[in-house]
């Protein structure tokens, strides 16, 4: 066994290594970019090396530069992870030849899988069941419409180098057939390099099944069951369970073997999931991905091995821990991907602070593999998972139900995240029925995307009484510090401190306002007249872990508040707001450049610099664009000032609160 490895990657699947070779007291070696200085993975390694700027391109894509630091630091052994280098057999090679393991298979079984076209005409070779289609060399247009109809429509175009659901284009008649050709060409050529294509069917309501298997370097191979990620948006997975709902025995015994068959007839080795697409009774060999899967944990909460220790053992030159008859499944397992993602724009992906980063404890029910911790940021430069949530139980049932108390219970603030879409994935009937195809987000999405819910006097009511909390806390405070506790006015409730009994609250969230007029009452009571034109009592108060329960018109709910500066994401009833309480004084500032900064609300590129130093702007007037995950985003001068200094140029990266340019307002 190795003495210590590099992991040539980051976020949680670098986590995910170190906490196996950890325990089994392999030490490890981290790479980190700029970006990630700080991050988890670094602080969980025994060592970290540099390898570059936040630019992927120019660090943890950089296989010269991660095999320099394995050689300086005397690791043994490479794991790539999954993403960047894993399926790069280059860089495979490049190992080999520094005299480093690759922990991994070799790198002629990562290139025969590496085009699907290819890897489709072997596959056909060892008798592996595949969808009707062409996947020929020939690539000339006339060609290709004429196999498109001996398929008949509807069919899919896919990019034969393609991945992560780029490159595909279903095309329903002969008419849209050019088009879709052409464009999925141009998507493979700039996502890929490679424009070739490959045409099947389309099966309209398939089933994603896939199977773990294994390989050692004696000549053993078994499969550990399969995976059903049927739930997917864009042809990417987001939900994962082991076992697949319904699969009978004889079944799984076939799919399984014929995956064998398949990591065999290329001389597998290590870990690696034969994808098939699954319609009534048949499957057909979709890809092989030759590395370990993002969704490998649900496969190792059902059979109880560690899939990192088994890689480790097979790398070294050890036999597989067991064999196909020493594996069986145990209950039921489900993972979902916590994804910085907008769902309701369209999955858009997110960027911003963890403010707040809150999961039910982990236990032999839930697993939390992560990579972030409270305080960390996602950035535009890498993949936008934050997360993985795994539970497992004795049936389905019972680990469903886990998954939703553990959605329920998980809170992030500061970044948009798809939590409230898993959890209405994972309480929709028909996924608790089982057997969902890969239409299932489009199908429900008037279910699993509902509008946002219109914000109700509670929600409001709860935001007030934690303002007028966090008021009276700080004259607590104050008190305490003054020595005076005694004194009458630090007694009563808030606001009252400064000679008002009354007192106007306007909180926005989106672009809405609404504003809550709140005036003392008896003793801690207070009056709260709502937008709705209704008028509540309120009573309670907020504690330092935003637990608040609240006493409204008489009637107890709880809830939580978690207060950022001037946002309050209010949790309550399964719902979650964020308002934003505007300061009366100054409205137009709130929030915003403090000492006349103007700080880059996310990480970013500057596609344009409007102003000049010395340049007087006035209130309103877009200062820089900032482009972040696909979006443009225009920072505007607050007030009318003049241009002081500008830090950045058109085309440079900037990090979430940078300071991009300041001014100076004329009273300065
Ligand atoms: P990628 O390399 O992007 O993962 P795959 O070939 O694995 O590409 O396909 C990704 C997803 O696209 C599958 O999980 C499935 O949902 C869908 N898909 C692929 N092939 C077909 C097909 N022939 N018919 C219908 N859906 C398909
Ligand atoms: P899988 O089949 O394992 O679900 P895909 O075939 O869709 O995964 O693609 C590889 C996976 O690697 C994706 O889930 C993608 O999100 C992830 N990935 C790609 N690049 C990175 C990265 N830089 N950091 C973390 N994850 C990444
Ligand atoms: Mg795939």
């Amino acid at each position: 066994m190795f003495d210590k490895i590099l992991i040539a990657n980051r976020g949680e699947i670098a986590c995910r290594v170190i906490e196996t070779a950890r325990r089994m007291g392999i030490a490890t070696v981290a790479v980190y970019s700029d970006a990630d200085q700080d991050a988890l993975h670094v602080a969980s390694a025994d060592e970290a090396i540099r390898i570059g700027p936040a630019a992927a391109m120019e660090s943890y894509l950089l296989g010269e530069k991660i095999i320099e630091a394995a050689l300086a630091t005397g690791a043994q052994a490479v794991h790539p992870g999954y993403g960047f280098l894993s399926e790069n057999a280059g860089f495979a090679d490049a190992c080999a030849d520094a005299g480093l393991t690759f922990i991994g298979p070799p790198a002629d079984a990562i290139r025969a899988m590496g085009s699907k076209s290819e890897a489709k005409a072997l596959m056909e070779k060892a008798s592996v069941p595949l969808v009707p289609g062409y996947h020929g060399v020939e690539q000339d247009s006339t060609l290709l419409a004429a196999e498109a109809e001996k398929i008949g429509y509807p069919v899919l175009i896919k990019a034969s180098a393609g991945g992560g659901g780029k490159g595909m284009r279903i095309v329903r008649t002969a008419e849209e057939f050019s088009a879709s050709l052409d464009s999925a060409r141009r998507e493979a050529a700039s996502s890929f390099g490679d424009e070739r294509v490959l045409v099947e069917k389309y099966l309209t309501a398939p089933r994603h099944i896939e199977v773990q298997v294994f390989a050692d370097s004696l000549g053993n191979a078994v499969y550990l069951f399969e995976r059903d990620c049927s739930v997917q948006r864009r042809h990417q997975k987001v939900v994962e369970e082991a076992p697949a709902p319904g699969m009978t025995e004889e079944r799984r015994a076939e799919m399984g073997e014929a995956a064998v068959a398949a990591a065999q007839a290329i001389g597998y080795q290590g870990a690696g999931t034969v994808e098939f697409i699954a319609e009534g009774d048949d499957f057909y060999f979709m890809e092989m991905n030759t590395r370990l899967q993002v969704e490998h944990p649900v496969t190792e909460m059902i059979t109880g091995q560690d899939l990192v220790e088994w890689q480790l053992r097979v790398a070294s030159g050890e036999a597989l821990p067991l064999s196909q008859s020493e594996l069986s499944i145990s209950g039921h397992a489900f993972e979902v991907r916590l994804y910085a993602e907008d769902p309701q724009r369209d999955f858009l992906p997110a960027t911003g602070r963890l403010l707040h980063f809150e999961t039910p404890p982990p236990s032999r029910h839930l697993r939390l593999d992560s990579g972030v911790r409270q305080g960390d940021s996602v950035t535009v430069y890498y993949d936008p998972m934050i997360a993985k949530l795994i539970v497992w139980d004795e049936d389905r049932a019972s680990a469903l139900a886990r998954l939703r108390a553990a959605l329920t219970g998980t809170h992030i603030v500061g970044v948009t995240t798809n939590t409230a879409f898993l959890a209405a994935v994972a309480g929709h009937p028909a996924f608790a029925e089982g057997g969902v195809d890969t239409g299932f987000i489009e199908r429900y999405a008037a279910d699993l995307l509902p509008a946002p819910a219109p914000l109700d006097d509670q929600i409001l009511a709860l935001a007030a009484l934690a303002e007028i909390s966090a008021v009276k806390q700080e004259a607590t405070r104050a008190a305490a510090v003054s020595g005076d506790d005694g004194s009458p006015w630090f007694q009563t409730g808030g606001w009252r401190l400064n000679g008002d009994t009354q007192r106007r609250l306007l909180f926005q969230e989106g672009d809405q306002d609404f504003a809550v007029d709140l005036r003392y009452a008896e003793g801690t009571l207070i009056e709260a007249a709502m937008p709705s034109g209704d008028t509540l009592t309120l009573q309670g108060d907020l504690r330092e872990d935003g637990h608040l329960r609240a006493d409204l018109n008489g009637r107890v709910v709880s809830a939580r508040v978690l207060r950022h500066d001037q946002d309050f994401t209010v949790l309550h009833a399964g719902k979650s707001h964020v308002l934003h309480l505007l300061d009366p004084r100054n409205p137009d500032l709130a929030g915003e450049d403090e000492g006349g900064q103007l700080t880059a609300p996310m990480s970013g590129k500057i596609v344009a610099v409007r102003v000049q130093a010395g340049e007087a702007v006035e209130q309103g007037q877009v200062l820089v664009v900032l482009e972040a995950m696909k979006m443009e985003h225009s920072i505007t001068a607050s007030h009318d000032a003049v241009v002081s200094n500008v830090f950045y140029a058109d085309g440079d990266l900037v990090e979430e609160g940078a300071e991009l340019l300041s001014l100076e307002t004329s009273e300065d």
